[in-house]
């Protein structure tokens, strides 16, 4: 099989390969549609074991971009950069500001914006160099961390869930966290301020013990937050935390967090759906960071500053069509998963 007509590649664009022998950047830039608009995804620096890695997972990533903007209904399509980090190749100044260049060398088709091992520090160096980047700091039009607005989002992605699937509000009902980072720790004093009971938990035990001290939580090893007493179950950690292994040990009925691509394989999602439970969908739910990023790009297009305004209209809209998701899950008994991929590929199909 060709690679154009590969699984991986299929619904693609453009993958672009970049090197810069100044500075050792190897890059991948995967631009799975612009239909919507400029192909925005963060930027992604991690060791893959080789470069066939990092473009899989460079196509992967940008394909759910493209399913996350459409979803949030925003005027972007999808894209991803994986910069390869490499052995004698130190992260620096030069490196991202090649990146940069990369960017801007494809006049504004790709923006891109942080991810795992970027920090805003790193995406000033790019910026120098391209006038496609997000997620900075310092300008009026600047949106800064984006984990509060997708703490806020997966917040009411919760509380919806809790209403439709238990018919309650949040006061009460016990939510299991894993992983308390950026998103975790503020999605848990979000919800424990709407009155639910936590149980939480870190690789971090000191960060875990420091959450549930404030929550008036409890902290539980990592290893035991899939045997907990909860009704919801929120993965705030990294992927893939639902799978065939983990999923009989979690006795919520709701499965609702901020982590990416939280489902082992399309599998997963049916098993969900065939004990009952509900899934709120990723991308359905923690769509704030990227919203908060759009917001930049919005404002840097028009000159204007930033909007909080904008951003929250963007998020009861991202809630509200999870609210359809739900609805029409229940109505055509079908997985939520499957459901919200549907729309997403539904607008991006609407826009081409
Ligand atoms: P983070 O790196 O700040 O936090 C992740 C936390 O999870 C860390 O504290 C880590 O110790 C913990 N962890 C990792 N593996 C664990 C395990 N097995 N058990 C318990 N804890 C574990 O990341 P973040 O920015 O908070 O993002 C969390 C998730 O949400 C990620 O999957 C990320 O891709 C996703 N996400 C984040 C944003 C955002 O705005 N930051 C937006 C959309 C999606």
């Amino acid at each position: 099989m060709s690679f154009f007509e590969s699984p991986a590649f299929e619904g693609h664009e453009a993958l672009h390969a970049f090197h810069d022998a100044r500075s050792g950047l190897r890059c991948f830039i995967a631009i799975h549609s612009t239909a919507r608009g400029p192909a925005t995804g963060g930027a992604r620096l991690w060791t893959y074991p080789g470069e066939q890695a990092a473009i899989d997972d460079a196509l992967k990533l940008s394909r759910a971009m493209s399913y996350k903007n459409a979803v949030c209904d925003l005027e972007l399509g999808g894209g991803k950069a994986v910069i390869m980090g490499r052995a004698g190749v130190a992260k620096s100044p030069a490196l991202f500001e090649a990146f940069g260049a990369a960017v801007e060398s494809l006049g504004g088709s790709y923006w891109g914006a942080e991810d795992v091992g970027v920090t805003p520090e790193d995406l000033a160096h790019a910026a120098r160099r391209t006038r496609y980047m997000a997620g900075l700091t310092g300008t009026p039009a600047a949106s800064g961390d984006p984990s509060p607005v997708t703490a806020e989002g997966v917040k009411r992605g919760i509380e919806l869930t809790v209403q439709k699937t238990l018919n309650r509000s949040l006061s009460g009902v016990t939510v299991a966290i894993q992983g308390l980072g950026h998103v975790g720790a503020r999605l848990a004093d979000l919800l424990a301020g709407a009155g639910a009971k936590l149980i939480v938990t870190d690789l971090d035990e000191k960060t875990a013990r420091a959450v549930a001290a404030r929550t008036g939580g409890k902290a539980v090893p990592p290893h035991a937050i899939f045997d907990t007493d909860a009704e919801v179950f929120a993965p705030c950690a990294l992927g893939g935390a639902i799978s065939r292994e983990t999923l009989p040990r979690i006795r919520a009925r709701i499965i609702a967090g901020a982590a990416n691509n939280q489902l082992a394989d399309a599998e997963t999602g049916r098993a969900i759906f065939d004990r009952g439970a509900v899934y709120a969908p990723d991308f359905v739910l923690n769509g704030g960071g990227i919203i908060n990023i759009a917001a930049e790009i919005r404002a840097l297009a028009s000159g204007g500053a930033y909007d909080p305004d904008w951003v929250a209209m963007k998020l009861d809209r991202m809630t509200a069509t999870l609210g359809e998701v739900l609805d029409r899950s229940i109505r055509e008994r079908r997985p939520t998963d499957v459901i919200a991929n549907e729309i997403a590929r539904e607008r991006i199909a609407a826009a081409r």
